[in-house]
């Protein structure tokens, strides 16, 4: 199936002068020490497809430690070397990266006195990989400047847009890639190859996905969270059963579909308006919320997830209901505050699952409101003005002032009036001794 097409034409016309450029340089340190020198993966394909792609991944045949140097002080670049891996990476000063590996050459003990064989360079680092269209390389040696290599049929499932894995044990090499493959399928509107859909659906049966660590199945899985076609991914992901196998107990309803939904389309405005989000957290609440204590902190251990989250969580899933029908009712900003004053960001996200596209409007004005809600007066100004002590009373005064402000029953002007008169009415109401 190996095929040599030369892509010098495209790779002109889809890449930006400076990275073609690049490229050739690339090719001609490779020429200086004499090894071949190749641009492969995720970049060759996106070049391929048209997309853009910055992130240069280059393959050097048995040395890229040395390929790295050299460019390095060619292009006057900052150099990383992973000297373990026999890796580097490259920071050019105009924010290009570029990520250097080595196609190890492995020799082949000949059993009689000849000289050693070698067996392996560049097709054995791309049999390594995820997917045929992840696996090409183009050679960047001046000679062949341009050469797409393709051992596995690439070129043909990227016009026929599949994803296929490279050989019959790669899930189970691998079970990540059972995430990769729903991320690229859905990233790229492609679909994955029949029998590979069966050796994924055959690794997530056979228990694979438990085999890994938590860490490194949260990144795959964070990296689909990232993904503009998310709520896609998720729904193809439960397709595989990838969603029961990861997080037990969490079921792929029509109601967890809905809520999912809701989240996604709240997401994009909460990661604007807060400092902070971590979009995991945020659907962990809509996964996690109906699991039981033991479970819950099974999942919790396994991702590393936050005591806090989870001590939130139960709180919160005690008020959902309530509190979404608070929100949808429109009820007073004041109301709202009381109840909603320690969420965090990613709780405020849970809340929006429950609520129609009417009800999340409602909830993004009120915070809104509550981020550009100051008070004027402080506990201080309490203490000195009304000679108050310290405590619990000035406390809530402050909370009443604040929400009277919310509602919009004061402003800066009547502010101090308005703690005037409350402060009054808490003293005319305690009992004479
Ligand atoms: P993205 O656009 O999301 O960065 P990418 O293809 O560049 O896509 P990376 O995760 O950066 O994805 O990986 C770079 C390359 O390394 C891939 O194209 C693939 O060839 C290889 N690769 C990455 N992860 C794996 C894996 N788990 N198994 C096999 N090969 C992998």
């Amino acid at each position: 199936e190996t095929t040599f097409l030369n892509v010098r034409d495209i790779m002109l016309s889809n890449l930006p002068k400076k990275i073609s450029i690049l490229l050739r340089q690339l090719g001609r340190f490779g020429d200086e020490i004499g090894l071949p020198v190749y641009t492969v993966g995720g970049f060759v394909r996106d070049l391929l497809m048209g997309n853009p792609n910055y992130d240069i991944d280059i393959v050097v045949e048995k040395d890229g430690l040395s390929l790295a140097d050299l460019a390095a002080r060619k292009l006057n670049a900052k150099l990383v070397k992973y000297e373990k891996f026999l890796t580097a990476s490259l920071f050019c000063k105009d924010g290009l990266r570029i990520d250097v590996a080595t196609a190890r050459t492995e020799y082949y003990e000949a059993p009689t006195e000849l000289p050693q064989v070698e067996v392996s360079t560049i097709k054995k680092d791309l049999y390594r990989r995820d997917f045929t269209i992840n696996a090409m390389a183009i050679k960047l040696n001046q000679k062949d400047f341009g050469l797409l290599i393709d051992f596995f049929g690439a070129k043909k499932d990227l016009d026929s847009k599949l994803i296929r894995c490279l050989h019959t044990l790669s899930f189970v090499e691998d079970p990540t890639r059972i995430l990769r493959a729903v991320r690229f399928e859905t990233r790229f509107g492609f679909k994955i190859e029949q029998q590979t859909a069966r050796l994924m659906l055959d690794a997530v049966h056979q228990g694979y996905l438990e085999k890994v660590s938590g860490q490194r199945l949260r990144q795959e899985f964070e990296k689909i969270l990232e993904e503009k076609s998310v709520f896609e991914a998720l729904k193809r992901l439960s397709d595989f059963e990838v969603i029961k196998h990861m997080f037990p107990g969490v079921f792929y309803t029509s109601s967890m579909e809905e809520k999912l939904r809701a989240l996604f389309m709240f997401l994009p405005w909460a990661e604007n308006f807060f400092e902070k989000l971590n979009r995991f957290y945020a659907v962990m609440y809509v996964f996690l919320e109906y699991h039981s204590e033991n479970l819950l902190e099974e999942i919790r251990q396994r991702y590393g997830l936050s005591h806090c989250f989870v001590s939130e969580l139960k709180v919160i899933k005690k008020m959902i209901v309530p509190l979404s029908k608070m929100i949808s009712l429109h009820m007073e900003f004041s109301d709202i505050y009381r109840v909603t004053q320690s969420f965090s960001s990613e709780a405020f996200c849970y809340v929006a699952s429950y609520l129609d596209s009417q009800a999340q409007q409602y909830l993004k004005e009120f915070l809104e409101k509550v981020k550009g809600t100051r008070l004027k007066v402080n506990g201080g100004y309490l203490v000195k003005n009304f000679n108050l002590k310290p405590g619990r009373l000035v406390g809530d005064i402050l909370e009443k002032l604040y929400c009277a402000k919310l509602d919009g029953v004061i402003t800066d002007e009547s502010e101090e009036e308005y703690a005037k008169k409350l402060i009054e009415s808490v003293f005319s109401k305690v009992p004479e001794q």
